[in-house]
């Protein structure tokens, strides 16, 4: 099973989103071929790809199939089921695992994987009824935020608890679901580690990219993070103890919280090429999609060296509010680059594209891409 996967092949992507659409683009400048699998059509990946299949992630009948037309399959969905990772894995390698999919998609089983492998983790507890909330509550303290237990979808499914009147109304906003609740950190700064896993074991990682998020999305990544030495060896150090121990194969985010005490807290898993990774594509020599591709190939990783200091804005549905936005107005800063991932419908809140600066300096990298994104309106 773990033989290489030579340009050529055809490569299987589960999911069919602009991490997608991303992906498929380094694989076809590599010479793969790529089938896509998701339910609809004219999705961000299926308008690069070579072939996309319009089926539910729960026929397995379909996945089969799919996966019979294809050389590896990866995911850039991670609720797809272990059901299906399973299905597929029978006629081809799924690469991250099923089982990489299984801990990491679920919020309280991650956070249970984490605590119970030692690392470093915001105080929470799983918690199954309104009962359940309360006495969490007692233990764990207040503010506190409870989040839903599977992972839906940016953002959504995250209460901030500042009373105990509120819990009522929060538990019944999770839907009565299972859920998780943490304590709020007083963070100084968010920050992630992209990073990559190859087939032989090597490790390759992107240094820290700092985050800051709108409404719990990311809404600007800069690298290198303004942050002290010691803390990114330690988040970097955690990020290769866990591919490690999820035995994993392709590329993984772990978003992490800086306390004002200078603690590393790892915050969630990501098992798949991350949004504060975009930025990769126009500041390094190798980007975390063509990153993703080697891994799951089985090629040797490629190098990672930052060729200039950046920073990603994203670009979400509000900026179409008052018409299509002036892209040649951004494009006309230097050093900025326009990614749009293909979409038609520009809801609020969703994720439309990207813009990345290069600069001098990191602050002069976010200066610019705050200076783009500015002039779209
Ligand atoms: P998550 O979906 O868990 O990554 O949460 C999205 C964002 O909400 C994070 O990136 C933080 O900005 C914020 N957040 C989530 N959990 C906590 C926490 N325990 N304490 C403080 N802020 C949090």
């Amino acid at each position: 099973m773990n033989r290489i996967v030579l340009p050529g092949a055809t490569l299987g992507v589960l999911g069919s989103g602009q991490l997608g659409r991303m992906f498929a683009l380094a694989a076809r400048r590599m010479g793969y071929r790529v089938h896509t699998l998701s339910p609809g059509i004219d999705t961000p990946t299926g308008q690069v790809a070579d072939l996309e299949i319009d089926a539910d992630f729960d026929d397995l009948d379909a996945i089969r199939a799919f996966a019979r037309g294809v050389d590896v399959i990866t995911f850039e969905f991670e609720n797809v089921s272990t059901a299906a990772a399973d299905a597929a894995a029978e006629i081809v390698p799924v690469r991250p695992t099923g089982h990489a999919l299984h801990v990491t998609q679920q919020r309280g089983r991650e956070k249970a994987f984490l605590a119970m492998k030692g690392y470093p983790v915001t105080p929470f507890e799983a918690v199954g009824s309104l009962d359940e909330l309360t006495a969490a509550v007692d233990r764990i303290g207040l503010p506190a935020i409870l989040k839903t237990a599977s992972f839906g979808y940016d953002g959504k499914g995250q209460h901030r608890l500042t009373a105990p009147h509120e819990l009522e109304r929060a538990w019944a906003l999770v839907g009565h679901q299972p859920a998780v609740l943490e304590r709020v950190v007083d963070f100084v700064l968010e920050f992630s580690v992209v990073a990559a896993r190859g087939l032989d074991g090597a490790f390759a990682h992107y240094g820290a990219i700092e985050n800051a998020h709108r409404h719990h999305i990311l809404d600007l990544s800069v690298t290198p993070a303004r942050m002290a030495p010691e803390p990114v060896a330690e988040a970097v150090a955690i990020t290769e103890s866990i591919m490690e121990q999820l035995a994993y194969v392709g590329v993984l985010c772990v978003e992490f919280f800086l306390t004002s005490d200078g603690r590393v807290l790892v915050n969630e898993i990501a098992p798949r090429p991350h949004n504060s990774g975009h930025l990769t594509i126009d500041a390094c020599v190798t980007s975390q999609f063509e990153q993703q591709v080697r891994a799951i190939c089985g090629l040797p990783l490629g190098a990672t060296t930052l060729l200039r200091p950046a920073a990603m804005a994203n670009l979400m549905g509000d900026a179409w509010t008052g018409g299509e936005p002036k892209w040649e107005a951004a494009l006309a800063v230097p050093d900025v680059t326009l990614h749009l991932y293909g979409k038609t419908d520009p809801r609020p809140g969703r994720k439309m594209g990207h813009l990345t600066a290069l600069a001098e300096t990191p602050a002069a990298a976010v200066a610019r891409v705050l200076g783009a994104r500015d002039v779209l309106a």
